[in-house]
């Protein structure tokens, strides 16, 4: 199979696993990746059931967003995608849910402190809130790099998460783990309040993800 092949259907995968998972309802959230060895990124159409799209239905854009293979439209925040991946290299995949926790910090516009240990290795300190723009909008899109900064997750403000990574899968992880996270907090909330790890306990613990867990994670003896 080749690498465009790969990636579509491993777009289609995670779609239902957002869908499984409970972190979007319905056709909202979006998924894209880079495709290896090309500047195309692969991005879900927008507005179809990720249940009911095939690897045909999966579109690709080029550097610019020009479509290049797919006859529906993009997803609608495509432009979030692509400012993403301009600002960070480095980023291979971004997946955008809904999730209710998470969603409940982005309503009441308070980003999740640094507060447990997988998340804060995974993204790599707090995760903030981008401030509040229409769906779809360029504005939306520069609020939420502006946010993610140098980290792999992000709340848009009455809106939901942006999960980024060095693959789809980690991506989805980043998403899982930014909803786990604040489940916690809000209940951490009911009983005191949640402590957050030090800055120097958290850049240790993001340096070892970095170079060693996230690569057993792949398989990798390190
Ligand atoms: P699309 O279906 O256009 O990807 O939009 C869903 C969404 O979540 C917009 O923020
Ligand atoms: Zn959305």
């Amino acid at each position: 199979m080749n690498q465009t092949k790969r990636i579509k259907a491993e777009i289609l995968a995670v779609g239902c696993a957002m869908l499984d998972k409970g972190l979007v309802a319905g056709t909202w959230g979006n998924i894209s990746s880079r495709i290896p060895g090309t500047e195309l990124i692969a991005v879900t159409p927008s507005g179809k059931g990720y249940r009911e799209i095939t690897t045909a239905d999966v579109v690709v854009v080029d550097a610019a967003g020009i479509i290049i293979e797919g006859i529906f439209k993009p997803s609608s925040e495509l432009p979030l995608h692509m400012a993403i991946y301009r600002a960070r290299p480095d980023i291979q995949a971004i997946i955008h849910t809904h999730s209710v926790f998470a969603s409940a910090c982005a309503v009441a516009h308070k980003g999740i402190p640094p507060i447990i240990e997988d998340l804060v290795q995974l993204s790599g300190g707090s995760v903030d809130v981008a401030a509040y723009a229409l769906p779809g909008t360029d504005a939306l899109a520069q609020n939420v790099v502006a946010a993610l900064g140098k980290k792999n997750a992000v709340l848009m403000a009455n809106h939901g998460v942006v999960g980024c990574g060095q693959s789809l899968a980690e991506g989805m992880l980043a998403c899982e783990l930014v909803e786990k996270a604040a489940q916690i907090f809000i209940y951490a909330n009911q009983i005191g309040g949640a402590q957050a790890l030090s800055d120097e306990d958290i850049e240790v613990m993001h340096k070892f993800y970095v170079e060693y867990y996230s690569k057993r994670q792949q398989g990798r003896e390190v």
